[in-house]
Order: C-alpha cells, then structure tokens, then sequence
C-alpha cells in the first residue's frame, strides 16, 4: 500500500488530473483502468459501462446508448469546454438547473447548482419551477426519478445516456416479475390472517422507473441508503417478508441492524430456480436479497482497512452500506454519502478519516477539509465508471442545444409508470422525509 503523504489539497480536488499525472508518470498510484484517462465518446461506441470499476459487468441489451458527439465538442480542449458551459448557463440563466451527483468529476460539480445523492437532487429540482430544463449529471435512473417527481414543463436532460448504473441494471423488470410469480406460488398472495401480506418488495433508489412502479403496484416501497432501516420496518409492519432489491449488500447489512440472522436473509440468483433457494429455505426467509451489487462499493476489503488502521493508529473508518458485510462490519460506522459528509464536517480539527465510498467524493472531500486527514480506502483510483461519462464536453452540447431551442437527451417516464412509481416514492417520504441538495450557488462556478 503507498504511503499516504499530506498532500497539497489543490491536487486531490479533481480526480481526473489525479489520473492524468499516474498516467504520464508525474504522480505516484495507481487506477483500475489505464483508460480511464480517455474521453468517454472513445467507449461510447462499444455495448458497456466505460473503463473503471464496472466494465467488466454485462449491460442488458436495451441499455440506451449515446449517439455520436459532434466532433467540436470532442476535439475542444478543457478549457474551451469550461468556458464555453459557462457561456451557455450564463445565456439560459433561469431556465435550466444544473445537478451533479456526488460522484460526479469535479470538471462537472463545478458547474452544478446543486450536489447531493440522487434524491436530495431530484427533490432539489422542484425548488427550481422556473426551470425548464434539469440537466442531471448523474445517471440514468436518477434522471427518471427526477422526470417523475419534478413539474409536468420540465424537461429532464442526461448528457450522456450511456450513464447507466451496473447495479440497478443487474434487477430487470421480466426477472423480477418472474421472481415474484415464483414466490406467489410458494406464499400465495392472498393478505394472513395477521392482516399482512405475504411479501413487501422493497426496491433501492438505485432502479429503474419500471420497478419503482412495480413494487408502487404491488404494496411496496422506495428506500434510500439514508432510510433503509425505517423502510424495512414499514415493510414488516404490513408483511411477512421482504424481497429486497437490487442490492444484496444495503438489503443484507440493514437487515442484520435490524437482528435479522443470515440464514433468514438467502440470495435470490434471478438466473436459478427458486433462486438457487429450496422451498423450505424460502419459507424460513425474513428478507430475500436479490444477486446485485455496486461495482464500486464492492471493491473494498477488510484487508484496506487493516492497512489503514496500520499506517494511521486512530483512523475513524466510515464505509458506504453498498460495501459487503464483513468491511460494514470492520468499519467504525457505515452511512450513506449524506451521512459520510455529515459525519466529517461535525468532527474536531486534525482527524482521521479513512472512507469507503466513491474516489471523487472523498477526494473532494479531503480539499474541503484541509484541517482534517482523509483518505480512500482503497489506494487504486477507480471511479464510478458510469458517473464518468458525463464528460464536460457532453454538457456543453446539451446546454447549447438549449440555447439554440433544441432539447437533446431528454429522459422520460411514460405516465402509468409514472404514476405508480410516484406512488413507491410517497410511501417512502411518509416514512422518512429527505432534506434537499445543498446548493452550490455562490460558489463562483
Ligand atoms: S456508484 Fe455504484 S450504485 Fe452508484 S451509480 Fe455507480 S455503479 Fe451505480
């Protein structure tokens, strides 16, 4: 493992020179993928996720996939680029609001309106009526969330529709609608005699429109890594157990919180019968956790965290609840991004933080604390590989196409789904409202 040396904050804000300077031999590390310093329109081409943690993960055939860029966009150099997204916002002004998740590359943030988690950011676009454009620079579930919960006026703009996200692509609508015939015909679907009913499923934030609307179709549930706990006790308050998906990890780690004992929380392979389960395993389940996983999240290791604790005695370990259950366990706390964030601006002066989540958050996160010492987890640089796509020239061709009248990359929800994964998302605010995005407005970007 490299030493970490305190190193000039300026250098950790951006990922992306980080990689730039291993690549031309300048900086000491190391990154998943010695493409990850290519421009995204070199992968756009070819059916996958772009270089970085989740490449090597199938993507369904009906993925969308993003036409060619025009090549001015392609060939301006950074600053062009810059400049000339400024230029657009500047000309658009109110009428377009710019969201950067928190995984995003900081040559996107910067441009932002507003950073936060993908539903901090959706619900952040509604503070914005006057907007008629949300351009999310996310992913692409994130951007149908935003289409369903923002005004009928707005439109919702990906700047790359290959920005996909690896795990909510692992739960496709026709597995888990098999899985759920599957369990109808072991459970029933009558409602017991207790009143509940015989399986909740629960989706993560992290899925498609089509199963948010499916669980809002059949008594379920949204949950984020925020509420998970809560949700999971709304579900048991009106069923006998839960399918829970796409993440094992979250489903898994929150479930375990909850005292819920592994052998009552089997995985469900969509690819097997029964899932791989037997019947009776299946009727001792509390919790059925669908095979999916975030590429990035589960890169960390219990082994980087006994090397962190080595080189830096009194490191306080955070990890994402996307991460496996044995570096949860190892952690010192493990919560969202949003918890993640709250947790270092609340500590004293000179502490020690080693994370495990997202490269580009917690780099930037070390420059806007430089009172404090923090650090990756893992020492190879490996960013969210579809959160990568949205590169700076892409949305410079979706803010001039607005200037010039023309809606590129609009992202939307037809209104049945719409409308029941509206409903998912209600049952989850009537559990555990959400605070919205912290704007970025002032920043000077
Ligand atoms: S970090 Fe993981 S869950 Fe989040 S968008 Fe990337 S692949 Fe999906």
């Amino acid at each position: 493992m490299p030493t970490r040396e305190p190193t000039d904050p300026r250098e950790h804000a951006s990922v992306d020179r980080a990689l730039q300077l291993i690549t031309a031999g300048a900086r000491a590390g190391s990154s998943c993928s010695s493409s990850l310093t290519e421009d995204p329109w070199t992968f756009d081409a070819i059916p996958g996720y772009g270089p970085g943690a989740s490449m090597s993960d199938p993507i369904p055939d009906d993925a969308p996939r993003q036409g060619s860029l025009p090549p001015e966009y392609r060939k301006a150099t950074d600053e062009e680029l810059h400049g000339r997204i400024l230029a657009a916002k500047a000309a658009l002004g109110e009428r377009v609001v710019v969201l950067g998740h928190f995984y995003q590359r900081d040559e996107i943030v910067q441009h932002a309106d507003f950073v936060g988690d993908s539903f901090q950011l959706a619900n952040a676009a509604r503070t914005r009526p006057a907007a008629e454009a949300i351009v999310f620079c996310g992913v692409h579930f994130m951007a149908e969330t935003a289409d369903i919960v923002s005004a009928p006026h707005q439109k919702v703009i990906l700047p790359n529709l290959a920005a996909g996200c690896s795990m909510a692509d692992m739960a496709e609508l026709d597995a888990v609608t098999d899985c759920w015939e599957q369990l109808e015909e072991i459970f029933g679907s009558a409602t017991h005699r207790d009143g509940c009913a015989p399986v909740i499923p629960v989706t993560y934030m992290n899925s498609s429109a089509a199963l948010k609307a499916f669980v809002g179709e059949h008594g379920g549930i949204v949950c984020t890594s925020s509420n998970a706990d809560a949700v999971l006790e709304w579900a048991f308050e009106r069923g006998q157990r839960v399918l829970f998906f796409p993440d094992q990890h979250l489903g898994r780690n929150t479930g375990r919180a909850r005292g819920i004992p592994l052998t009552q929380m089997p995985l469900w392979n969509p690819h097997l019968p029964l899932g791989g389960n037997t019947r009776e395993q299946l009727l001792e389940a509390r919790i059925l956790l669908w095979h999916g996983f975030c590429s990035v999240h589960r890169r960390f290791t219990v082994d980087q965290i006994d090397r962190a604790r080595a080189e830096y005695p009194g490191a306080h370990v955070i990890v994402h609840p996307e991460c496996p259950m044995e570096v949860v366990d190892a952690a010192d706390s493990a919560g969202s991004t949003d918890f993640i964030v709250k947790a270092i601006s609340a500590a004293p002066p000179g502490s020690v933080f080693a994370i495990g989540t997202e490269i580009n958050l917690v780099q930037r996160l070390a420059a806007e604390h430089p009172e404090h010492t923090i650090f990756c987890l893992d020492p190879v640089i490996c960013p969210c590989s579809t959160m990568y796509r949205i590169h700076p020239g892409y949305l410079a061709w979706v803010l001039e196409s607005l200037v010039e009248g023309d809606t590129v990359n609009r992202i939307t929800v037809d209104p049945d789904t719409a409308e029941k994964a509206g409903v998912a998302l209600e049952r989850m605010l009537s559990v555990a409202p959400r605070p919205i995005a912290g704007s970025t407005s002032g920043k000077g970007n």
